[in-house]
């Protein structure tokens, strides 16, 4: 794009960093020659074994089959608990915040402890032991952190579905990682309305009869239905257990969890994570990007239902004795001011979120965010979808106060943690790019024929070699897992993802490989266009699609968004027009601007250009799997709106 800044690391964080701009590049040259020897370092650093490996890292990108630390022995729930209680035993552990403001709650170390040994012992009263499937649907309430951490202690692998899905959802995922336990709660708090999360289970349970035991907890305490003999308590049933229970040793590749992938582009895969390289993997990018110091507060948006939540609330932050903190709530209730006044209330240091609420409040105007003072805060993170540079600006600008760096951290649920990233004393900051690979991460940029493209160049995003992070299969479908990440491009793990390198060697995410647009034999990514049409004060978010087009192959179709107090006119259509052109060329020039009050998302958040794209293309019997739209309601309207 033509408006392109730089920001240098901010001074604060340059004066005090460990890792400066050269320590990175000497890093990254030494994890990426000598990746064993590099990855085994951190392994001690960052993990407690209780036996060692016997191989760091092995793989073929063919069959494919990965192992990170094959043959060592850990224990995930020990690393993240355990062996923090002689120092940390009554440091802060989780801080909860609830829906309604003044809800809250706060866990030490040494109560998360006792909480997750109890829960253990009452899994294994139920008869779930190592290898089984627990499936957990809760809201963002410490519990849910609390049955993730025993299922670790014990060697159950934890599905968890979002307590947004509805029981259908839940009934596919149930079925296909074949759960014989659901742990719930009676309801969920979201804005000031209620979940029926037991209501859900009870509808999806109706077609999963392998399911014995459903542990609920009493979060809202309004009254639920309840089977007697599958229903119990989670409350009643941890008081009465032993709060000892030794963790269960497993091996490295021992699956973790399973996660079913947000699923913009399709049925959702049931990802597999395992033990010591995922948890090695997430404790250090979240101890090096968010440059974590010992006592701060750091707070991840993202809801545990996610691979973000995950990583980066419970295990990278737990696994390095930070205090993490959990909101049950949205950023705009009761007001928009809220996530600034929890960061206000908790003294919050680090701030993770996603592109689309950054959007969204900034569409609602910045004196929200000056209802509070922010002092606090010294890092800002952004995952999930391409950010683009006008919410990276004021993210930038208004949020942070220019005191901050942003974090524009590009991953995967596959990838199990941070891939291309900036780190706050090493990378000055282009918006709207990712920047720097991390540590051990090899991205490249192919060509459709698959070939490696040097220095500057754009097309497919691939990785070139193993990380420690690395999902290891798709949950009994390891063809599925091979098809669709090592077919394409042999050798290598395909992304799904178009990108460009700059000529600083910094990486600028397009969109995604299906969404590329095709005009008159050039491609275009997404990302860049939306960006374009975005920088318009009056655009609050856009989506752009290719359709088909008698001349040009494809046209541009834009989906269009505006803030709140702006007009649609044909003269603003005229204005975003040139803006495109402005910005990128004429080659990029929307065909067709269509007005929406919405864009259809998952429920976490991103925009779903598949089913805008059967809407341009008048496909509309060809929807697609449209269960994982956070609501429905909005393709009714934009298939009204379509103009004629
Ligand atoms: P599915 O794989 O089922 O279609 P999904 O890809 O949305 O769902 P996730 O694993 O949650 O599931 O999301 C990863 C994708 O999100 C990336 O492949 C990329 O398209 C997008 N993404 C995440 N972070 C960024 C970022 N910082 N910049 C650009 N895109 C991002
Ligand atoms: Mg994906």
């Amino acid at each position: 794009m033509k408006t392109e800044h730089v920001y240098p690391v901010p001074a604060d964080i340059a004066a005090s960093t460990r890792i400066t701009e050269e320590v990175y590049r000497e890093m990254y040259d030494r994890s990426v020659k000598d990746p064993e020897g590099f990855w085994a370092e951190l392994a001690q650093e960052f993990v407690s074994w209780n036996a060692p490996w016997q191989r760091v890292g092995r793989w073929n990108f063919d069959t494919p089959a990965i192992e990170w630390f094959s043959g060592a022995r850990l224990n995930v729930s020990y690393n993240c608990l355990d062996r923090h209680l002689a120092d940390r035993g009554a440091q802060t552990a989780i801080l909860w915040e609830g829906d309604q403001p003044g809800d809250q709650r706060r866990l030490t170390y040494g109560e998360l402890h006792d909480r997750v040994c109890r829960f253990a012992n009452v899994l294994k009263s139920h008869g779930v032991g190592k290898g089984d499937r627990v499936c957990i649907y809760l809201p963002m309430i410490p519990e849910a952190a609390v049955a993730m951490l025993a299922c670790a202690r014990i060697g159950a692998i934890h599905s968890i579905v979002f307590g947004g899905f509805s029981s259908e959802a839940l009934k596919d995922r149930i079925l296909d990682a074949d759960c014989r336990l659901v742990v719930c709660a009676d309801e969920g708090r979201r804005g000031g309305k209620f979940v029926p999360l037991k209501h859900n289970v009870d509808a999806a349970l109706s077609q999963c009869p392998l399911v014995e035991t459903v542990l609920v907890v009493r979060h809202t305490a309004r009254p639920v239905d309840w089977t007697e003999g599958r229903d119990r308590w989670f409350h009643e049933a941890v008081e009465s257990a032993s709060p000892d229970c030794p963790p269960e040793d497993m091996e490295a590749e021992d699956p973790l969890f399973i996660l079913y992938t947000s699923g913009s582009t399709g049925k959702p895969k049931g990802v597999v994570h395992t033990t010591g390289g995922y948890l090695l993997f997430a404790a250090v990018t979240h101890k090096y990007v968010f440059d974590y110091r010992d006592g701060e507060v750091y707070w991840c948006t993202a809801d545990i239902g996610w691979i973000t939540g995950h990583s980066y609330v419970v295990y990278g932050p737990l696994c390095n004795g930070a205090t993490t903190l959990m909101f049950e709530g949205v950023p705009t209730y009761p007001t928009p001011a809220r996530l600034w006044q929890i960061i206000d209330k908790y003294q919050v240091s680090i701030f993770y979120t996603a592109p689309t609420v950054i959007r969204a409040l900034m569409g609602l105007g910045t004196d929200w965010v000056k209802q509070a003072d922010r002092h606090s805060l010294r890092i800002l993170g952004s995952v999930g979808e391409p950010i683009n540079p006008e919410a990276w600006e004021w993210y930038y600008q208004e949020v942070g106060e220019k005191r901050c760096p942003v974090l524009d951290t590009w991953w995967q649920t596959e990838t199990g943690g941070i891939m291309i990233t900036p780190l706050p004393g090493a990378t000055p900051l282009k918006p709207g790019s990712a920047t720097r690979p991390f540590f051990g991460v090899v991205p490249v940029i192919l060509d459709a024929q698959g070939n490696e493209l040097t220095g500057p160049a754009e097309g497919v995003l691939a990785i070139a070699a193993s990380w420690p992070g690395q999902a290891r299969t798709v949950f009994r479908n390891h063809d599925r897992f091979r098809e669709t990440y090592f077919a394409l491009y042999p050798g290598k793990y395909f992304t799904g993802d178009g990108a460009r390198r700059d000529a600083d060697g910094y990486y600028w995410i397009t969109g995604r490989v299906d969404d590329v647009i095709n005009v008159s034999g050039h491609r275009l990514g997404t990302a860049e266009i939306e960006s374009a049409l975005t920088l318009h004060d009056s655009v609050a978010e856009a989506a752009v699609v290719g359709y088909p087009h008698n001349i040009k192959g494809q046209g541009i179709y834009a989906f269009v968004t505006l803030v709140a107090d702006a007009t649609p006119s044909e003269d603003l259509k005229r204005e975003l027009i040139e803006r495109v052109r402005e910005e990128i060329g004429a080659i990029a020039t929307p065909d067709i601007i269509q007005w929406t009050p919405a864009l259809p998302k998952t429920r976490s958040g991103k925009i779903m250009r598949r089913i805008l794209r059967k809407i341009a293309a008048n496909d509309l019997d060809q929807l697609g799997d449209t269960s994982t739209l956070a609501d429905p309601a909005v393709v009714e309207d934009i298939i009204r709106g379509k103009p004629a």
